[in-house]
């Protein structure tokens, strides 16, 4: 009976096996048509100033709905676009599309807030990028300092072989965009590095706000520590993933001027975005 257990839950793995291949190959495929379908959106996410009160800037958001394999999450279809390199042109797609809604807005007279845009460190690994980010806003006439760009901390893992990476990012920095280590204490964190980085702001990842998963205090210690070394670097600091009253109260605690989460606002589609932004603008008017 051990045997043919034993059997079947080989039998069983070596299916599971292959339905993840042929998932696996059926998202390349869907992902690989998605942009000429039309299928991605962008959605957009209030950033608060703690200080100001009120929005101060949105995080751009990917959105994918397959029409073969439905609505997908991208924390799931991302690193597959990384890993094939097709995160290359999304990314590309991502950036003139936030660059001309952020551009709309700003004609619109809607109040100016700062677009954050995710950007894979694929796409600075061609080089090039710094002058198809300058190129786009110049032609949607946005300014710089309306633009900027979260990159992980795989930047900050291989300084030396990567340098034309930093070399960009320095230029698009020089230039007035706005760079941020995103998701900052989940890689390869160095701080020694971090201090030559060409970088404005830390978003403290929400695993260490929430503390869920590296047990309370440890993760409030390392939340700590990350806020110590943005006031000593003098880097300007958000904490993401505030879903409550006592986040908030954390976040604020840890001296961030800037605060991320569902408890101030969920990532909502373009047009969502722009009717709160108007009604926000009516408030303040009295219209
Ligand atoms: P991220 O850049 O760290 O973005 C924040 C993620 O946290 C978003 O997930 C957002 O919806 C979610 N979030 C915001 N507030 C809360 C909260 O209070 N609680 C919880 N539990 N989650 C919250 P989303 O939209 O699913 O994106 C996941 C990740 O996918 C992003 O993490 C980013 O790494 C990547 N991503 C999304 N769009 C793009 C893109 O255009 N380009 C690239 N390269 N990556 C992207
Ligand atoms: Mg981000
Ligand atoms: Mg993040
Ligand atoms: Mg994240």
């Amino acid at each position: 009976a051990a045997k043919a257990a034993g059997r079947n839950t080989l039998r069983f793995y070596s299916r599971e096996l292959t339905r993840a291949a042929a998932e696996r190959l059926a998202y390349d495929n869907a992902l690989r048509t998605a942009l000429q379908r039309g299928e991605f959106t962008l959605h957009f996410q209030p950033v608060i100033g703690l200080a100001e009160r009120r929005m101060v800037a949105a995080e751009v958001l990917l959105r994918w709905r397959s029409e073969m394999i439905g609505e997908v999450s991208p924390a799931e279809f991302i690193p597959v676009a990384e890993s094939s390199g097709l995160i290359v042109p999304i990314g590309a797609w991502v950036l003139e599309h936030a660059i001309a809604q952020a551009a709309r807005w700003r004609e619109a007279g809607l109040p100016s807030l700062r677009f954050a845009v995710n950007v894979s460190v694929r796409q600075l690994e061609r080089g090039g990028f710094d002058r198809q980010v300058f190129a786009l806003l110049e032609r949607f006439g946005l300014p710089p300092a309306s633009l900027e760009l979260e990159v992980t901390e795989s930047v900050l893992a291989h300084q030396e072989e990567q340098s034309q990476i930093l070399a960009q990012l320095k230029a698009l920095r020089d230039g007035g965009v706005h760079i941020a280590i995103d998701d900052f204490g989940t890689g390869y964190s160095s701080l020694a590095r971090l201090q030559r980085m060409p970088v404005d702001r830390i978003k403290i990842d929400r695993a260490f706000i929430s503390g869920e998963e590296n047990g309370g205090e440890h993760a409030h210690a390392i939340a700590r520590a990350i806020a110590a070394v943005a006031g000593e670097l003098g880097l300007a600091l958000t904490a993401e993933g505030i879903e409550d009253a006592e986040h908030a109260r954390f976040a604020q605690e840890l001296g961030c001027d800037e605060v991320q989460g569902w408890w101030f606002g969920r990532p909502m589609s373009a047009e969502a975005f722009e009717r709160s932004l108007r009604a926000s603008m009516a408030a303040l008017t009295g219209d």
